[in-house]
């Protein structure tokens, strides 16, 4: 039983308002056809839409078997309308891309009954050969008859109909009305239509719409055979039947949200990977690149001049003791001898080629054992390097009057094989010897002159441990190796002595310039993988919400019949995000593959340039982390962006087409 009281509707716009309804009141009894009528315009689908839920700001009461329908709130709404009202439209508002079994299976499980009753429909309706038709596929006609049933289905207490047959030729609409007739004999059908050829075929009492105010035309039907209203029941989870054409009609939104994605993804585990390879090998990029941690250290000797402020230094080769004094305080300390001057005639030559703008230097990894490093040579462009240092100086023996001319010939040649990249950072371009491996080639040769005139068994190793500290054949410093726990205290040594006047010791390293401008460059880096994740974030999170965003506007009909319907939201959020999470899961699965591939490609180039492998890569916890997280996040932003589907109208969405 439907009863009206006082019930007047108005749309206000702009400070005007316009009355559509006045002060209406009727009560229409459980059993029976019912027409509304009246001009178009006149009010006759506000009125309808009233009674339906939708249209909830109005004034007066309607009360529906006793329940006054503004009063139902939330879920109780959602399930009295649900349970107990059939609505069929001028368009049939079904789902096109759906079958017409998938049609009405998703309406069994959003209204909770047993899928079986559909054949039965079928059956009755003649309509079981179109049940695996695509609804986009069927007449017009057809499309009404499964809306009615559809309407039907559950068997509900009330049916509102507006204007079901006006799309229909006559033929149709003579089918469509003497369903609806039947229906009327044991339901409450209410048709609005302006068709009156079928008020004189199928008689029914009139309701027409005048002037704002309603008139009843023809006796209403008096049933009083009181219909008991229906109970909860229990609804399933009909979201997966939208998969398939969900995909198929927002191709191209999964293909730029897979991309975005994919490409998003892919750089959150490569920076994610870049960063924790980094962290962990920030030492071992230290160990490799800088070849020892060496510093050279110079004696000066000062020599006041007469009647001057100024003195004159002279630069001598420190002896070991000196060095063993002067650093007692650092604990492993190696002391070696420095044969830079025996490098100063050198030939090089790469492929065959002579070059002369490389830089020789010692490396004191030992190792890498004879192998040599170089630096700005591309190494795919190397296939032999040969390098020959001959150098040639006096030599007086100085406890005694001998006098040699002695030549030194260090040759070497070195295969691609043991040549070793080393990393450039602000390093000149240079060629780095072994120094041990130098050393034992000193040791081994012998300097024949000097030999036959001691009779001793001299090697050129033994003429440098032989020399004066300021003689020409010695180096004027010494390499000092310092342990890695002693590097901070050298430099602070360093500068303390840069500071001071006339210092003895003088300490020189390049190497700790390069490692502070290369710690400065990781650091640097990090920082900058870092903010790019975060950028990437924000760039797919706006992008996929403004995908979901346009999804949902473009799908706002399917949105508005499944609240119709009396669908649970969740199971309407659940269409959107189950294709969101397979495009998800897709794009994570093909993300991780290809970063996986690409990890190893990645981890080959980085170790051409920094000596270092591994420096791309990501522990197993941490990957299950981010993953979580990503679909966390996700799932947490794809409900809030759903939550604007909310305001959707479902009265402006259904309107007819
Ligand atoms: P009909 O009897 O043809 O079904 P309606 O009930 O759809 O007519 O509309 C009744 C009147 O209300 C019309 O004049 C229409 O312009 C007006 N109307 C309908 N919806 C709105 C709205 N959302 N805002 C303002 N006016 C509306
Ligand atoms: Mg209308």
């Amino acid at each position: 039983m439907i009863q009206v009281k006082h019930l007047s509707k108005s749309y206000k716009r702009k400070n005007k308002t316009n009355v559509i309804l006045k002060n209406v009141n009727i009560t229409l009894f459980d059993v029976g056809l019912v027409y509304i009528i009246g001009p178009s315009g006149c009010g006759k689908s506000t009125l309808l839409n009233i009674f339906e839920g939708i249209d909830n700001d109005y004034e007066g009461d309607v009360f529906i078997n006793d329940t006054n329908i503004r009063k139902l709130k939330g879920k109780a709404k959602r399930m009295f309308f649900k349970n107990n009202i059939g609505i069929v439209t001028q368009a049939s508002n079904l789902f096109e891309s759906l079958t017409v079994y998938q049609n009405l299976l998703l309406t069994c499980y959003i209204k909770g009954i047993n899928k079986s009753i559909i054949d039965e429909y079928l059956k009755k309706y003649k309509l079981e050969k179109l049940k695996n038709h695509k609804v986009s596929t069927l007449s017009g006609g057809e499309k009404q008859r499964i809306s009615l049933i559809r309407a039907i289905i559950n068997k509900p207490k009330i049916i509102f109909a507006d204007e079901p047959t006006g799309a229909l030729d006559k033929d149709n609409a003579q089918i469509l009305m003497d369903e609806l007739y039947e229906l009327s004999k044991t339901t409450l059908a209410i048709v609005v239509t302006h068709n009156l050829n079928l008020i004189n075929e199928y008689k029914g009492s009139i309701i027409e719409i005048k002037d704002k105010e309603v008139e009843i035309k023809e006796n209403l039907t008096i049933n009083t055979n009181y219909v008991r209203y229906s109970k909860l029941v229990k609804e399933k989870d009909y979201s997966n039947l939208f998969i398939d054409s969900s995909f198929k009609s927002n191709k191209a939104k999964n293909i730029i949200s897979f991309i975005s994605l994919f490409v998003g993804l892919f750089l959150i585990f490569g920076s994610f990977s870049l960063n924790e390879g980094f962290n962990l090998n920030k030492d071992n990029i230290y160990e490799k690149n800088i070849n020892s941690n060496v510093v050279k250290i110079y004696k000066n000797d000062y020599e006041d001049i007469s009647k001057s402020k100024l003195s004159l230094v002279k630069k001598k080769r420190p002896s070991i003791e000196n060095i063993q004094t002067f650093l007692c305080s650092f604990e492993n300390i190696n002391i070696y001898y420095n044969f830079d001057f025996y490098i100063t005639n050198k030939f090089i030559k790469i492929n065959n080629i002579e070059s002369k703008e490389y830089n020789l230097k010692f490396y004191f990894n030992s190792s890498y054992e004879n192998k040599i490093l170089v630096n700005d040579i591309k190494k795919e462009n190397i296939d032999s390097i040969s390098i020959t240092l001959d150098k040639s100086f006096q030599f007086f023996e100085p406890t005694s009057k001998y006098k040699t001319n002695e030549r030194f010939y260090f040759e070497n040649t070195y295969n691609s094989f043991n040549i070793i990249k080393e990393f450039k950072y602000l390093n000149e371009p240079t060629i780095y010897l072994p120094y041990f491996y130098f050393l034992d080639y000193l040791r081994n040769n012998i300097a024949t002159q000097i030999s036959r005139m001691t009779s001793k068994k001299i090697s050129f190793l033994d003429l440098v441990y032989l020399c004066l500290d300021d003689s020409n054949i010695s180096s004027y410093s010494m390499y000092v190796a310092i342990s890695n726990n002693d590097i901070k205290r050298i430099r602070n040594l360093m500068t303390n002595i840069s500071n001071s006047n006339k210092p003895i010791y003088k300490l020189e390293s390049e190497y700790f310039f390069i490692i502070d401008s290369f710690v400065s460059l990781i650091q640097a880096l990090l920082l900058g993988i870092k903010m790019f994740i975060i950028v990437i974030c924000l760039c797919n999170i706006f992008l996929i919400g403004f995908l979901t965003y346009s999804t949902v506007k473009k799908e706002k009909r399917i949105i508005a019949i499944l609240r119709v319907l009396g669908s649970k939201e969740e199971y309407i959020n659940n269409i959107f995000l189950n294709e969101g999470l397979i495009i998800l899961f897709i794009s994570l699965a093909s993300s991780l593959l290809i970063f996986y591939i690409s990890k190893t490609l990645i981890n080959k180039k980085l170790y051409d340039f920094f000596v270092v492998s591994n420096l791309m890569q990501i522990s197993l916890s941490n990957l299950v982390l981010i993953v979580l997280s990503i679909i966390v996040i996700f799932i947490s932003l794809y409900l809030f962006l759903l939550g604007f589907s909310k305001r959707l109208s479902v009265k402006e969405e259904l309107k007819e087409e």
